[in-house]
C-alpha cells in the first residue's frame, strides 16, 4: 500500500470523527480496522447533548449548525430522542431531571451509528480498509512511529508521517509503547444485552446505583431497550453467565419492570474498564478516544470525549504534517484545557455515588432543592456545549 500522511488505527467515533477533519482538511487518511461494518459495540448507546454538538459541527459544510443539517441530523433521524437521566440510589433515592430548554441527546445502537459516522469519513474522502488488526507499531531508529505491522489475511506493514491511535480502550499501540496500561482501580466488568416489553420506559436515560455496582437503561427504537451492568470485580465470578437477567430478577425497582421483558441479544461482557495513559502520544504518534484513557461509563459522556478527543487529535496531526515537529504534548496540553474540568466533575460525581448515603443525601437536595440537581445532570450531559452550538431554545423561547 502507498505511504499516507495520516494512519488511524480504528475505525469508531474518535477515529472516524479524526478522519473526517483530517480528509476534509485535504491531506491523505487510510483508516484501518479489525472489523467489518457495521459491527456491534458494547456501550449504553446514548449520545449527550454535547456529543451531538460535535456532530452538528462535523458535518456542517458553511453556516450555523442549525442550517446545514449535518451528520447531527443524520443521527437524530434513526435515533429516540433522549430528554434528561433518572437515576435511583439503592434505598429508593430517586433524582430526575430533563436536559434545559430544547436540547436533547440521542440514543442509537452503536451499530448504526458507528456505521453512519464512518460512512461521512469515507464521503469526506478517508480511504477505509476493513479486517485488517494492527499488531504493534513500527520505529524509526530514532524512537519516532513511522507506521504499524498489521495482520490481514497477510501481513502487511503501512507506513504514514503520523498515526492515530483511536483503537480504544486496550489500545495495541498504546499498550505497546508504554503510553497506558489497565488501573489498578477501579477494577470493573461491564456486561451488556438488548431487551424487548420492558414497562415504563420513558424518554430518559436511566442508571440505577447499587451497592455493588449500577445498572444503566436507555430506551431504543422499536421498543428495544439497552441494559448494561457494571460490576466491581468483588461483585462477580467468571461462571455467572446470567448476571444480567440475575441482577434485575434481584432488583426492588426493575423487577417488576422487567417481569415480561425478553431478552433480545446474548449478553456481551467487557473489562477491565478503566485504564490510564500517562500522555497523549509519542513522536509520530497521537492517541484519541478511549485509547487516551477510560475509567467506567456511568457519567455517560465518553462518546463526547471520544469525538472532541479526535478532533482534537486530527488538529495537532495537521500540525505536525506542516511544521514536521512532534505534536503530541500540544495534544496533551489541548485535552487537559478542554477536559479537565469535566474529569474533575466525573471523579466527584463518582466518590459520592461510591457511597449509598451520597446517593439519598443527592435525592433529599433534589426534593427541596431541584435547581442543583438539574444543573449536574446537564453538567453531566454537556449541555453548555451544546447551548454555545446554538441548537439550544431557552423554555418559553420562541
Ligand atoms: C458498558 C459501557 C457503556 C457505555 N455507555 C456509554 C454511553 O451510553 N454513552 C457514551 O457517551 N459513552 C458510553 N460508553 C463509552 C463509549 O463506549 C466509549 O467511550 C467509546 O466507544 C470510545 O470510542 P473510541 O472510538 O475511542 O473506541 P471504540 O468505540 O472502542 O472503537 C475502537 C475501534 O478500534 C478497533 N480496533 C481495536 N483494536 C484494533 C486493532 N488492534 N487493529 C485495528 N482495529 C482495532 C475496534 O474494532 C473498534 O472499531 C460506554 C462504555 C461501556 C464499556
Amino acid at each position: 500500500m502507498s505511504a499516507i500522511d495520516v494512519l488511524i488505527v480504528g475505525a469508531g467515533p474518535a477515529g472516524s470523527a479524526a478522519a473526517i477533519v483530517l480528509a476534509r482538511a485535504g491531506v491523505s487518511v487510510r483508516m484501518v480496522d479489525r472489523a467489518w461494518f457495521p459491527r456491534d459495540k458494547l456501550c449504553g448507546d446514548t449520545l449527550n447533548p454535547g456529543a451531538l454538538a460535535i456532530l452538528d459541527r462535523l458535518g456542517g459544510t458553511e453556516g450555523p449548525p442549525l442550517r446545514t443539517g449535518g451528520i447531527g441530523d443524520r443521527v437524530r433521524a434513526r435515533a429516540l430522542p433522549i430528554t434528561g437521566m433518572t437515576v435511583t440510589g439503592p434505598k429508593g433515592a430517586v433524582v430526575s431531571a430533563e436536559y434545559p430548554g430544547s436540547l436533547r441527546g440521542a440514543a442509537i445502537a452503536r451499530r448504526a451509528l458507528d456505521a453512519l459516522l464512518l460512512d461521512a469519513a469515507i464521503a469526506a474522502g478517508a480511504e477505509f480498509v476493513p479486517s485488517l488488526s494492527v499488531r504493534e507499531p513500527l520505529m524509526h531508529a530514532h524512537g519516532a512511529v513511522v507506521g504499524v505491522r498489521a495482520r490481514g489475511s497477510r501481513d502487511l506493514d503501512l507506513r504514514a508521517r503520523v498515526v492515530v491511535a483511536a483503537d480504544g480502550r486496550r489500545s495495541r499501540l498504546a499498550f505497546a509503547l508504554r503510553l497506558a496500561r489497565f488501573a489498578r482501580a477501579p477494577q470493573r466488568w461491564a456486561f451488556g444485552a438488548y431487551f424487548v416489553g420492558v414497562d415504563r420506559m420513558t424518554s430518559r436515560g436511566e442508571m440505577h446505583i447499587r451497592a455493588d455496582g449500577y445498572i444503566g437503561i436507555a430506551p431504543l427504537p422499536d421498543g428495544v431497550v439497552n441494559v448494561c451492568v457494571v460490576r466491581d470485580r468483588r461483585h462477580w465470578r467468571p461462571d455467572s453467565a446470567d448476571i444480567i437477567a440475575a441482577a434485575l430478577a434481584a432488583d426492588p425497582v426493575l423487577r417488576d419492570r422487567f417481569a415480561r421483558a425478553t431478552q433480545v441479544s446474548p449478553m456481551v461482557s467487557l473489562g477491565p474498564l478503566a485504564v490510564e495513559a500517562h500522555a497523549a502520544g509519542c513522536p509520530g504518534l497521537l492517541l484519541a478516544g478511549d485509547a487516551a484513557g477510560f475509567v467506567d461509563p456511568m457519567t455517560g459522556d465518553g462518546l463526547r470525549f471520544a469525538l472532541r478527543g479526535g478532533e482534537l487529535a486530527a488538529q495537532a496531526a495537521l500540525e505536525e504534517l506542516a511544521s514536521g515537529a512532534p505534536a503530541f504534548e500540544r495534544l496533551a496540553a489541548r485535552r487537559r484545557r478542554d477536559f479537565a474540568g469535566k474529569w474533575r466533575m466525573n471523579r466527584a460525581l463518582r466518590s459520592l455515588v461510591a457511597s449509598p448515603r451520597g446517593v439519598a443525601m443527592a435525592a433529599s437536595v433534589a426534593s427541596l432543592w431541584p435547581a442543583p440537581v438539574r444543573a449536574l445532570i446537564g453538567a453531566a450531559g454537556d449541555v453548555h456545549l451544546a447551548r454555545r452550538a446554538g441548537r439550544y431554545a431557552p423554555p418559553g423561547g420562541p
